[in-house]
């Protein structure tokens, strides 16, 4: 078979532990035997990061707003015990956080649906994609400890000098008190790239509060939506046939329990933090999860919904055998490679890309997995595969597809 040729590099963000490891033998056996891999390659690993002083994340992300799609192995972000484990300059900042700073983006995550690995909740038949705004609220407030009796004050000074004021609570005794923020600017580019990945995806799209409690805060975010919506997509969406929905939070979460999954579901940033592994954890595994940041001028980030699996690396550094799922690996590889052959017009690499994750679950199906899924099939008797052997399963499926 004649090796799929690109036209734009993708931007290739290597990573660290057990993550880095699969990279390579994903790369090695599912990527480099089919296709001619144009990538521009940036190695986010921590020994690196700290080498460069971390500018090497920086150049990733603007290489990512030059080309628009890029692919990104889980990283470790350091914590005190990473700065003495790797001998760190500095406890530098997280690379995703870094990444979605300077693209400015929404956070999608869509279970990866496969017979066998069925949701807890009977009725979901397709998967929920979770849109999470990754800006402020209460990941930026500022907190009190009241310490006494008092008076708790919001006060706003405009540059022109205006004074916008107004009292929080008349404190009789101790207490707390939260401040927190978020700016038309963040919030209008959250409701694009939601409206923008709904249309993209074909499904509708839900948002929810707190509006009704929440009379100018969350206020905001419903009438910024809806602002949008009207003057820039109504008409896209009655074109492709689908919906934008707007409810309480507390109604979405009552009916998303009855749905039959299907759509996207769009959160504030703490919503998004909570019901993602909830939605997650419902229909499997994080390791069965797709993550996908999409900035409002549409750029792609793709990458793994967990982590570097220390545990698993800590085995493999020791010599023994590992059974770490590569599937949420694999499908950013296939949905970057996919977005590159939209954007180029290669009909082979999205061919390509669907066959590789038709193959992944066909492997799956036929009772070959690793062992975070062999616990929670019902599939009987699983066959459970080391990290490696179940990749190389996955390339026996795929070159069966492919011949
Ligand atoms: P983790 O990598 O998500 O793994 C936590 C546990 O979940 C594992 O020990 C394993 O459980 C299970 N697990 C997760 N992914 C799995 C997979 N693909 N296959 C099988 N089991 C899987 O979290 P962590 O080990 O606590 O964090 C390690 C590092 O990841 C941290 O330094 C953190 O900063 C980083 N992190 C990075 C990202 C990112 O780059 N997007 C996201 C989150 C965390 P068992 O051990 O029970 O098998
Ligand atoms: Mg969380």
């Amino acid at each position: 078979m004649e090796k799929i040729i690109m036209k734009t590099p993708l931007v290739e963000m290597d990573g660290d532990e057990m993550t880095r490891i699969l990279w390579k033998i994903i790369k090695d056996e599912l990527i480099y035997p089919f296709i001619d891999l144009r990538s521009e390659y940036y190695d986010l690993g921590l020994p690196y990061r700290n080498e460069t002083d971390d500018k090497v994340t920086f150049d990733a992300a603007y290489a990512t707003k030059k080309y628009g799609v890029a692919v990104k192995c889980a990283t470790i972000t350091p914590n005190a015990e990473r700065v003495k484990e790797y001998d760190l300059k500095e406890m530098w900042k997280s690379p995703n956080g870094t990444l979605r700073a300077i693209l400015d983006g929404t956070v999608f995550r869509t279970p990866i649906k496969v017979n066998g690995i069925e949701p807890c909740v009977k009725n979901w038949e397709k998967p929920i994609t979770i849109a999470r705004h990754a800006y402020g609220d209460v990941y930026k407030n500022v907190e009190i400890r009241v310490p006494g009796k008092g008076t708790a004050k919001l006060v706003f000074q405009g540059e022109d000098g205006t004074t916008i004021e107004e009292t929080v609570f008349e404190f009789d005794g101790p207490g707390v008190i939260q401040g927190m923020h978020n700016t038309d600017s963040s919030i209008e580019s959250f409701a694009r790239s939601c409206f923008n990945y709904a249309l993209d995806q074909k499904e509708d799209i839900w948002f929810a509060t707190k509006d009704t409690i929440s009379k100018k805060y969350d206020h905001r975010f419903k009438d910024i939506f809806n602002e949008i919506y009207e003057a820039e997509y109504k008409e896209r969406f009655e074109a492709a046939g689908i919906e934008y929905f707007y409810t309480l939070i507390d109604d979405a979460v009552a009916r998303i329990m009855k749905c039959s999954g299907g759509i996207i579901w769009a959160c504030k940033n703490y919503d998004g933090d909570v019901m993602s592994d909830m939605v997650s954890s419902a229909f499997g595994s994080l390791a069965m999860m797709t993550s996908v940041l999409v900035s409002p001028d549409g750029c792609f980030e793709y990458e793994a919904a967990h982590g570097t699996v220390m545990r698993h690396y800590y085995r493999y550094l020791k010599g023994e055998s590992t059974s770490t799922n590569s599937v949420a690996t694999i499908f950013a590889w296939t949905g970057a490679l996919r977005k590159r052959g939209e954007l180029d017009g290669i009909n082979e690499l999205v061919s390509f890309a669907d066959k590789l994750e038709e193959a992944t679950i066909d492997t799956i199906e036929s009772g070959k997995m690793t062992k975070d899924l062999a616990l929670i099939t019902t599939i009987k008797d699983p066959v459970v595969l080391d990290s490696e052997a179940f990749i190389k399963a996955i390339r026996e499926t795929l070159e069966d597809k492919l011949s």
